[in-house]
């Protein structure tokens, strides 16, 4: 059954929701320990395009301050990432003979 509370503050969360998700951890940007948590998430969404994906997997246990701007500072460092988006390179032709 959905039920919807308020607390003293008057906010309304859901009770069916997971404590996890109703009190998040608040990490701070630029963190050690945010980067590693970052990254461990980044890799569970299997390298995400999107950054929306790796937050809400994120937002399921931890709130990070600026989430949006740190998980694409991390994608810039991710090698595997930087593999996927490389373009592929052109062959230079040579010049034809001259008949
Ligand atoms: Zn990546």
């Amino acid at each position: 059954m959905k039920m919807v509370c308020f607390n003293q503050m008057g906010d309304c969360y859901a009770d069916y929701l997971p404590f996890d998700s109703r009190y998040p951890v608040i990490l701070p940007r630029k963190s050690g320990v945010t980067r590693l948590i970052v990254k461990s998430y980044h890799e569970r969404s299997n390298h995400a395009a999107e950054n929306n994906h790796t937050l809400s997997l994120l937002s399921a246990r931890f709130w990070i301050m600026q989430g949006r701007e740190e998980i694409p500072d991390w994608e810039r460092e991710c090698c595997e990432c930087h593999k996927r988006k490389a373009k592929a390179a052109e062959q230079i032709m040579a010049p034809q003979p001259k008949i």
